[in-house]
């Protein structure tokens, strides 16, 4: 199905407050220390991008990528997660924080807390823009969280559909082309 930008759902204005809220938040708690930012590609970029220059020059920010992907059943608790891309900087005490697009089943970040985790960081905390908070299936832990929106599907601001629609500024509903 061909789909296209149908409502914001957040607009640009909301989405640059809230993480600039969300980075001093951030700023504060590792006031003087260091952080890994671990953006999950491809959905996590923009995100990334814009939160890592809201940090103060208090914190030591260190950027680095990886990539997850769910295969099976993934709305269904036995949904497995597959690391398809590691990342290459040492992890070992470091302080790790996840960012994420959207949090929507919690496997995927489960899954990628539980890596951090077994690759020995000192602390692991996780970032989303968006959570989907009615879809959860597994509990997992969110320390920073943009906004809480409904089951819809959205593009935007680094998020696709099909790979499309990724570089559009604000957060969008989409409905069919035809429609
Ligand atoms: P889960 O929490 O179910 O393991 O997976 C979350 C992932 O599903 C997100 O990182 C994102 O890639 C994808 N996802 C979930 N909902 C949406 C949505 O509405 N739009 C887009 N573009 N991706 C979504």
């Amino acid at each position: 199905m061909e789909l296209k930008p149908a409502e914001v759902l957040i607009s640009k204005e909301a989405i640059a407050e809230r993480v600039s809220a969300i980075a001093k938040e951030i700023t504060s708690r590792y006031d003087g220390g260091s952080v890994l930012m671990v953006g999950i590609l491809r959905g996590a970029v923009i995100f990334l991008a814009d939160l890592v220059r809201e940090i103060g020059p208090s914190v030591e920010v260190s950027i680095e990528f990886m990539k997850a992907s769910s295969y099976g059943a993934s709305t269904q608790s036995s949904g497995k997660v597959a690391i398809t891309q590691q990342p290459t900087m040492e992890i070992e005490g470091r302080n790790v924080i996840i960012v994420e697009d959207i949090v929507d089943t919690g496997l995927t970040l489960k899954r990628l807390r539980e890596y951090f985790a077994d690759h020995g960081a000192a602390s692991v905390a996780v970032c989303v823009l968006l959570d989907k908070q009615d879809r959860r299936v597994v509990d997992v832990p969110v320390e920073y969280t943009g906004f809480v929106i409904p089951d819809e599907f959205v593009v935007g601001y680094g998020m696709d559909y099909d790979e499309k629609m990724r570089n559009l500024p604000a957060i969008f509903t989409v409905r069919p082309v035809d429609e």
